[in-house]
């Protein structure tokens, strides 16, 4: 069948920086093994993956540029913070450039780029790490279907032998 919306798709792909033919890719299913697996139409994915997945069958291969508007986004100023260090969980290891985990006051998580490294502070950055960035992807289809109730219900995909979540 042809993805839709309520589909799930599950697609390889790989993604990197569309303005650098040569660059190493920021992610690659291939080298995690398993294929990713979306339901369409629920916002598990960006708009742009969205969009090109749309009427796709298994076995088609194809590439594609999806702009930061369909990605995540442009890449905004003013999102620099300084935190102390014990917010970290290994500040100790952090270099500028590196994402990492911050715990956050309400006990929620985020995932920040390291900008600077200070004595007793950490500069982040809450930009996604992708933000502001045309991307390049390859995609390879290799199965679709259509969603159970259940998968509707939560508005993501469940691995086959259903899922392992609360
Ligand atoms: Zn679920």
């Amino acid at each position: 069948m042809r993805a839709e919306k309520d589909s799930v798709v599950s697609f390889h792909y790989s993604v990197r920086d569309a303005a650098d033919a040569a660059a190493e890719p920021f992610d690659d299913s291939r080298k995690r093994g398993e294929p990713m697996l979306a339901l369409l139409g629920h916002g598990q994915l960006v708009a742009g993956v969205e969009k090109a997945l749309a009427g796709r069958e298994p076995g088609e291969k194809f590439e594609f540029d999806v702009p930061p508007a369909e990605g995540y986004g442009n890449y905004e100023e003013g999102l620099l913070q300084r935190v102390p260090k014990k917010y970290f969980r290994d500040p100790q290891r952090l270099k500028p450039g590196m994402t990492t985990v911050l715990q956050t006051r309400d006990g929620g998580q985020r995932m920040v780029t390291v900008r600077k490294v200070g004595m007793s502070s950490i500069d982040v950055d809450h930009n996604h790490p992708l933000a502001g960035k045309t991307l390049h992807f390859d995609v390879e289809v290799t199965a679709v279907r259509a969603a159970v109730p259940e998968e509707l219900q939560h508005g993501h995909a469940h691995p086959a032998g259903g899922h392992a979540h609360a």
